[in-house]
């Protein structure tokens, strides 16, 4: 079995707004839910593909995953990945994501045809200051908390809408210290 893994770097913002932490496993007094706050990481995602034979002398070519490189640098890198079904999210977004549905102000994230995530159709809102707009386009918005593990599994499923075959986990690094895995439980 090889197993071959390519990295990509990205600058992102999440809030994990269910954090509840048990203050009996933290360190000193610090079970202060600060990931409920607006913060950003330095990350890295790193993707691995396996498999039991060799194509050509390899597992596939590094440069299949060049889509994974486009799709995090257009959608994840300098963006706020946001839940929406976040509490805050009028608040930090200044509109109410039902308005935003409702409205048909959100544009789908697709990859080969599936809905991968939302962002804000900035030209279906009118009369927004260049600042404003700056503000709203920088919102990723996701189904499902962005916590580490979540973001590990996500980033699995849009690898394997191409490389389904081949995919066999992905590690999402938070800090140079906190790494989650995702592993596909074929693999
Ligand atoms: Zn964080």
């Amino acid at each position: 079995m090889w197993d071959i893994s390519k990295d990509f770097h990205l600058s992102y913002g999440h809030r994990v707004w269910s954090q509840k932490l048990d203050k009996d496993l933290c360190a000193r007094n610090d079970f202060q839910c600060a990931c409920r706050h607006l913060h950003g990481h330095e990350g890295k995602v790193t993707i691995h593909l396996a498999s039991d034979e060799l194509e050509r002398g390899m597992v596939t070519d590094f440069k299949h995953l060049g889509f994974m490189k486009d799709f995090i640098d257009d959608n994840l890198d300098h963006k706020f990945i946001i839940d929406k079904n976040d509490p805050g999210f009028d608040s930090i977004v200044s509109f109410d994501y039902d308005f935003l549905k409702d409205g048909d102000y959100l544009s789908d994230v697709l990859v080969d045809g599936l809905i991968v995530g939302e962002v804000i159709n900035l030209s279906r809102i009118e009369a927004l200051s260049l600042a404003d707009k700056e503000v709203l386009e920088s919102f990723f918005i996701v189904d499902f908390l962005p916590t580490s593990e979540n973001l590990a599994k996500y980033i699995y499923g849009v690898t394997s809408i191409k490389l389904d075959e081949l995919v066999s986990g992905v590690d999402w690094q938070e800090t140079a210290k906190s790494i989650a895995r995702y592993r596909g439980i074929h693999k």
